[in-house]
């Protein structure tokens, strides 16, 4: 009997995907006790070469960190000329699910651990403990990051960055200099990096992502910290934790989604 696998079904077997591994185990031993002919689409094959390659966290990280290098030339071209490349950096952006990345930044009083601010905080306090990025290694220069190399600006209790910076004094991308790198949703809805790597589910969200809109062009102002749009209370004009501008969301979402 000849069976058309579905590439799921595949993908099932070599990832060891729950719950469906056992079953597509089954069906791959029969194909290879002859019990049936097996095939897949041909257009199936670059996917599941991709796919089994890398894993989704290290395709990400891997393509993070290469990246990173090239924007970081980028953005220290535009430094020399900033008449010809313009005022705003080259940044990348890392937006991914918050297992991999703070989505918010958090502030003083919120009891969640998974906002920047905590994880910063808990990363100060314990380099055991996960960097509140998932990157290890200064991308221009290779110098690993340590605890100081996370800050939370301009105010630790209430920040709107994670900045990145690097060790190495020697570093283009130390001192008062940080890395274009964005790791978290709000300041990526905010600065809009020029690249950004980002995962399905992201893109799979942005009809309930009223921030998103922001990619669109749906902004109406920007100072040095970002772009706003008419909803966004700007800088200086911080909400108390868990407020958000009423009202704002759905017309963004259907902006951005249109
Ligand atoms: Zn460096």
């Amino acid at each position: 009997m000849n069976v058309l696998f579905d590439l799921n079904v595949v993908l099932d077997f070599f990832l060891n995907r729950s719950p469906w591994a056992a079953d597509a185990a089954g069906v791959w031993q029969a194909h290879k006790d002859g019990l049936i002919r097996a095939s897949i689409s041909s257009a199936g094959l670059p996917t599941l070469f991709y796919v089994m390659r890398y894993t989704l966290r290290l395709l990400t990280l891997d393509q993070l960190s290469r990246a990173a290098t090239l924007i970081c030339a980028l953005e220290l071209e535009r430094i020399k000329d900033p008449k010809k490349l313009g005022p705003w950096p080259f940044e990348i952006g890392l937006w991914v699910g918050k297992a991999a990345t703070p989505n918010r930044m958090g502030a003083k009083g919120a009891r969640d651990a998974t906002p920047a601010r905590a994880k910063t905080i808990a990363f100060h306090n314990d380099d055991r403990k996960p960097s509140p990025i998932p990157l290890e290694d200064c991308p221009w220069c290779g110098t690993k990051f340590t605890r100081l190399s996370f800050r939370l600006l301009p105010d630790p209790d209430y920040p709107t960055d994670l900045r990145v910076g690097c060790a190495n004094k020697r570093c283009e991308f130390s001192r008062d200099r940080h890395l274009p790198i964005l790791g978290v949703d709000e300041p990526i809805y905010r600065r809009l990096p020029c690249f950004m790597i980002a995962t399905v589910d992201k893109f799979a969200a942005m009809p309930w992502t009223g921030q998103v809109g922001a990619f669109f062009g749906r902004v109406d102002r920007y100072d040095a910290g970002g772009f706003y749009g008419p909803c966004d209370p700007g800088v200086g004009q911080r909400l108390p934790v868990g407020v958000q501008p009423l009202g704002c969301l759905p017309g963004e979402a259907e902006g951005g989604a249109g």
